[in-house]
């Protein structure tokens, strides 16, 4: 067997603190409000056994994924648990849909008939989830189009509709156009008639979305991804009283400290020149990690405790970071690229700016060369 080798690049997930971020915003939300968890790419790259189990345990009532093999993973954890899947399928994944028992957005009457065809030939009706585009411009029945594409499905033999959803472009910077799509929904919504929401999900708000959100019907189902994870999607929001405490970290080590004079360069490219007599931490982690290349000479990361730059580019496994500010420092030494080291530290969102990226693709940037601990 391999030798369990010690530590060089990992990220920490507090189950824990996730399970509270879960209870404290359904807390904060209205009673009869599903709770989505949305999990898709590997739960924000959290691991989506781990992170599914716990948020399951502590209260979800459907999980939202990409991709089938999402679904077919999620599937073989929780046998009975409800499953939405959110992107568009191409035709030939149309057969597994029966097999992994998940429920489909459908966003177009193409879509009614293949699906209808894929429950046909599976001998059991397939749930679906009607989305309206409202403005985002990706899936869904543009709104003013939705009424025949939800009679279509009515008259599908083989469908059940079990909900419809949209989806908002700018819920964290533009109120009024998230109103406008909030208007187009609703419109969409009234021309279908009387609509039966004992059993149907209307949703449309996703993180950002849950500051303003509608308490009113018909709206009874909230999709939860970056929240939950303890991370607002904005500063200064509403939301910063209900939470978040953060789930993830991302850790790494000192490999070598060294002195170098000052003139030399740092690097590939030699972006970066000392100014002064230094001394320099070579960390034992890079790109392939995913310490991004952006944050090559903007960067900071955390040892002992106090702030460090990060000198030139970052390389593929190594990143060079200027330590001649510590008092001291060895190989071995822990770093924290996003997380806490004593009163210091380094939040998703920083990262993400110093990557100028959002936190989102932060997190599913963290490489599969990373292994993640759970706690
Ligand atoms: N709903 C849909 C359709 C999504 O694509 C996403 C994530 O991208 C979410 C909900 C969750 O969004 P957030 O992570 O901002 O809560």
């Amino acid at each position: 067997p391999r030798a369990q080798l010690p530590l060089r690049c990992w990220a920490e997930i507090d189950l824990a603190a996730l399970e509270r971020n879960l209870r404290r915003i359904r807390a904060a939300l209205p009673v009869h409000m599903r709770y989505v968890a949305v999990v898709k790419a590997d739960a924000y790259g959290h691991g989506l056994h781990q992170v599914a189990a716990r948020l399951m345990h502590a209260g979800a009532d459907l999980f939202a994924v990409a991709t089938l093999a999402e679904a077919a993973a999620l599937r073989e954890l929780g046998p009975g648990w409800p499953i939405l899947l959110l992107s568009p399928l191409v035709p030939d994944e149309d057969e597994y849909i029966p097999r992994y028992d998940v429920a489909v957005t459908v966003s177009s009457l193409d879509e009614v008939h293949r699906f209808d065809r894929a429950g046909s030939h599976a001998k059991r009706p397939i749930d679906v989830h009607l989305k309206i585009d409202t403005g985002m411009g990706r899936s869904g029945v543009w709104h003013t189009a939705a009424t025949a594409v939800y009679q279509a499905i009515h008259d599908a033999a083989h469908l059940r509709l079990v909900g419809i959803y949209t989806h908002y472009a700018s819920p964290d910077d533009d109120p009024a156009f998230t109103s406008e799509q909030r208007q187009r929904f609703r419109r969409a919504l009234a021309s279908f008639g009387e609509l039966d929401t004992t059993h149907l999900l209307i949703h449309a708000d996703n993180s950002a979305g849950l500051e303003t959100i509608e308490r009113a019907g018909p709206f009874n189902a909230v999709r939860v991804g970056l929240l939950q994870f303890g991370i607002s999607p904005r500063r200064g929001s509403l939301l910063d009283d209900v939470l978040p405490e953060p789930v993830f970290s991302f850790r790494t080590r000192v490999g070598l400290v060294k002195h170098l004079p000052a003139g030399t360069s740092i690097s590939y490219g030699q972006t970066y020149r000392l100014t002064q007599d230094s001394r320099v931490a070579i960390l034992t982690a890079g790109y392939g990690d995913g310490i991004t290349r952006s944050l090559s000479n903007r960067g900071e990361v955390l040892i002992g405790g106090q702030r460090c730059r990060v000198l030139g580019r970052v390389t593929m496994d190594q990143t060079i970071v200027d330590v001649t500010h510590l008092e001291a420092v060895a190989s071995g030494d822990e770093v924290v690229l996003i997380g806490r080291q004593g009163d210091a530290e380094i939040k998703v969102v920083e990262f993400s700016a110093w990557a100028e990226s959002i936190p989102w693709e932060t997190l599913c940037s963290v490489t599969k060369r990373v292994p993640r601990l759970y706690r």
